[in-house]
């Protein structure tokens, strides 16, 4: 039971493109502007994280005929 309920709801910046994104229940995506953005974000930490996981050790998908 909040009475506190903002009338004008809170603005956060999506992450990804920056665009203003109220902050209430209805904003699915929150704080991103909408699913693609927050996909296009998660996509960039599995980037991140795939690079920093390979660093040390070539993937080798191709050209490898070990089988
Ligand atoms: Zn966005």
């Amino acid at each position: 039971m909040n009475d506190t309920v903002a009338k004008t709801p809170r603005l956060v910046s999506c992450p990804t493109c920056g665009k203003p994104v109220p902050w209430t229940p209805e904003s699915r995506w929150r704080p991103f502007c909408s699913e693609r953005c927050k996909l296009i974000d998660l996509g960039a930490w599995a980037d991140e994280r795939y690079r920093l996981a390979s660093a040390g050790e070539r993937p080798s998908e191709s050209g490898d005929e070990s089988q």
